[in-house]
């Protein structure tokens, strides 16, 4: 069914200084932290790194103006600063994104407000005001919004890591390059618990199906809306539950006539605050809040979750005549909230909080609950601390993967495609994806044209990113390559004869037969339709009656 590239030895009673149980990106910064400051750590993954809610996000780096309502300012502080790093350190991935919040005479919060609320946050950000939209963009958006209100724009900047996919992966690789062992497709069963105290963890290979066991000093939950199941699992009991899970669920767009070149940040038909972003050359649209206690593996959008959204776009552009129809998929993820019965979704913190099993009978085991794309690297730094490393030991709180080449340099484009012998196009793709990395990658693209060759028709990706994805980058099955470490299949166009296509070309270049091509592509369908959801004819059907 699936391609092991890279060799799964054994880990059976290994010893292990810190295991942490779950590769989203908290999961990943914390291994890379724990790695860096010497600690033999194991890293496992139950699926593909970054494959839970990491990916189900509005993919935005964001202080959180909307943290502002509720007050919380120091958490509106710290993913401001986490903001402007990632900008720094990582400006291949997470690029400055300009916010153009609208209001009108009809909506819940006042000029005031939002006016206020913008001056302390440009203010906490310690950075100016940027100049905002042009006249020009203004004009063009307020012919595309409903003529029937009075708009209000108010400018922002925020940022975007469009593949966040992507930063996993390289702290994933930062991990290893610090010694740490890590494995996805690999279910952390239970945790072995005995006279109060951690000892180990109970593993399950899903590929080779063999069971094995490790000994750990200190186990990270990093499980995420998964965090309780794990506790469960290990006979571990809190007082009460860590998590209160609240969906969220996106849809995804093709361009339409109007939309807008900035992202929205606006009130949806019952007031709540969404997102209408440019991504990935298409418009995501979310969020929605839903109280969720179900198998987060499972989670769906709802049709009256995906109607609410189309609503909302809907109203805001009446004239490109958005309807169920026009939605490419729909995905969604289960919010790791921590456990808040008596407040509503929108009202739950969130800020992470690491929570300690030692009144739990499990000493040296904390769980990490709730948290941010944003603030993965301080929550990563807190959990360093509460284990006992400290800012001052060697390696432990770097961050940083040195100096990366700017995609949106001209000499870096075309040093990458005269490396590679590939088009400035694939070059500007492998530095977007792979910064420094990508002249490796263009290296390994001279030696044959089938390597040079894009990943589909439709792509300027190409094979040799795939090739480095399953031997360097853990990538096991073909969906961890296409969705996850070349995500292309997330791309405007894919379609079912690309993945076709894609699987033809890559088996060409890996030596697959015709079984192993098949079992690959079915098992990548079966992924990609599990996680994009087709708007069928329910979400359309409910759209009609609500008419
Ligand atoms: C709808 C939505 C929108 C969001 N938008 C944003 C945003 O725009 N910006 C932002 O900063 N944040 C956003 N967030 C928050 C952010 O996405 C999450 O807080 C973050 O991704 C959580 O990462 P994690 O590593 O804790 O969880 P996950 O990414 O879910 O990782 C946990 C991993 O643990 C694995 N696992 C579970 N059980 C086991 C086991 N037994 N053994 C081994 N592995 C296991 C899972 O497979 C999973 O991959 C959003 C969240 C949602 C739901």
């Amino acid at each position: 069914m699936v391609l092991a590239v890279n060799p799964r030895t054994s880990l059976e009673d290994q010893h292990f200084q810190v295991v942490v149980i779950g590769g989203g990106i908290n999961g990943v910064a914390v291994a890379r932290l724990c790695a860096r400051a010497g600690k033999h750590t194991l890293l496992v993954e139950q699926n593909d790194f970054a494959s839970g809610v990491t990916s189900r996000s509005t993919r935005i780096i964001h202080g959180g103006l909307r943290y502002l309502e509720h007050g919380e300012l120091d958490l509106v502080r710290e993913s401001l600063r986490e903001r402007e790093k990632l900008l720094r350190e990582r400006s291949h991935l997470v690029h400055p994104m300009h916010f153009l919040l609208l209001l009108n005479e009809k909506s819940q919060r006042s000029a005031l407000k939002v006016r206020t609320g913008l001056w302390l946050y440009h203010r906490m950000a310690g950075k100016p005001a940027s100049a905002g939209a042009t006249e020009m963009e203004l004009k063009r958006l307020e012919r595309a919004l409903d003529a029937g209100h009075r708009w209000s724009f108010f400018n922002y900047e925020d940022a975007q890591c469009e593949f966040p996919e992507r930063l996993v992966v390289e702290w994933l690789m930062e991990a290893v390059e610090a010694g740490a062992i890590v494995r996805n497709h690999t279910e952390a069963l239970a945790v072995d618990v005995a006279h109060g105290r951690v000892r180990g963890v109970l593993l399950r290979d899903q590929i080779t199906g063999r069971d094995q066991r490790v000994d750990a000093t200190w186990v990270i939950n990093c499980s995420g809306p998964w965090a309780d199941r794990v506790c469960q699992r290990s006979s571990i009991r809190t007082q009460k539950p860590m998590l209160g899970g609240v969906r969220g669920s996106h849809i995804v767009l093709p361009r339409f006539s109007g939309s807008p070149s900035a992202a929205l940040y606006t009130e949806a038909v019952d007031g709540r605050p969404i997102f209408v972003l440019p991504w990935n050359d298409q418009v995501l649209v979310g969020t929605t809040e839903v109280a969720d206690s179900g198998d987060p593996a499972k989670t769906v959008p709802s049709a009256e979750e995906i109607n609410y959204l189309v609503q909302s776009l809907a109203q805001l552009f009446p004239k490109a005549k958005i309807s169920a129809q026009s939605v490419k998929h729909a995905f969604a993820g289960v919010r790791p909230l921590p456990y808040s019965p008596d407040n509503r979704p929108s009202a739950v913190t969130r800020k992470h909080i690491l929570h300690d099993h030692a009144d739990d009978g499990a000493t040296h085991m904390l769980s990490v609950i709730g948290g941010k794309l944003t603030t993965a690297a301080s929550l990563a730094r807190e959990c360093a601390r509460k284990i006992g490393l400290t800012a001052g030991e060697p390696g432990a709180m770097a961050v940083g993967p040195g100096p990366a080449l700017d995609p949106l340099l001209d000499e870096a484009v075309l040093e990458v495609a005269r490396i590679g012998a590939v088009s400035e196009e694939s070059a500007r793709g492998m530095l977007e994806w792979h910064g420094k990395r990508a002249a490796d990658i263009a290296r390994m693209a001279l030696v044959s044209s089938e390597l040079r060759a894009p990943i589909c028709p439709h792509t300027s990706h190409v094979i040799a990113e795939v090739v480095e994805a399953y031997r360097r980058e853990f990538a096991v099955t073909l969906g961890d390559v296409l969705l996850r470490r070349v995500p292309v299949a997330l791309g405007a166009c894919w379609s079912e004869s690309c993945s076709r296509e894609a699987a033809l070309r890559i088996g060409a270049v890996l030596g697959w037969d015709e079984h192993t091509m098949g079992a690959n592509l079915e098992a990548f369908e079966m992924e990609r339709a599990a996680f994009l959801r087709r708007v069928g004819r329910n979400a359309a059907a409910f759209e009609a009656a609500a008419d």
